[in-house]
């Protein structure tokens, strides 16, 4: 036991069993821990340091490169940052939104979570198995539409 290392922590327990099983793909032996405690109460989770995969000692740089690879450690790209734009009966989706062009793109990504837990987890679909993000080539954002709230009264 005393030679097991944190090999990385997340927030929700799912996102743990789905880094081990991932790990356990590469033959890679893995365990979770502290994921009953932050199942009870995800506030907890923060509080104790999050969800914890750990691997052996041995295993942990071989560990590190396959959570790499799988995503799970962001390699020093940057990362794009999607704003939400909410939208009303008049939005033109065709420009964007921030600089008005009209050199805009759609991209349909698979929502990788949402398909992992069908197949891993065997549960339903809970989330939608696309997400739609825009992207302008000319001011370089990114977005997701999102319908405005309508104001009550
Ligand atoms: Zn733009």
């Amino acid at each position: 036991m005393d030679n097991w290392k944190i090999l990385i922590t997340f927030i929700y327990p799912h996102e743990a069993h789905m880094a081990k099983g991932y790990l356990d793909s590469e033959g890679i032996n893995s365990m979770v821990h502290d994921d009953l405690t932050a199942q009870v109460n995800n506030f907890y989770s923060n509080a104790i340091g999050g969800v914890k995969v750990l691997v052996n000692d041995a295993d942990y740089d071989r560990g590190i490169d396959v959570l790499k690879k799988g995503g799970y450690i962001n390699t020093g790209k940057k990362a794009r940052i999607i704003e939400l734009v909410y939208t009303n009966s008049t939005t033109d989706k065709n420009t964007c939104p921030f600089c008005k062009s009209e050199n805009i793109g759609r991209k349909k990504d698979l929502n990788l979570i949402s398909v992992v837990l069908y197949f891993i987890l065997g549960l339903s679909i809970m989330f939608p198995i696309y997400k739609i993000t825009f992207a302008c080539y000319d001011c370089e954002k990114a977005w997701k539409y999102r319908k405005a709230k309508k104001i009550a009264g």
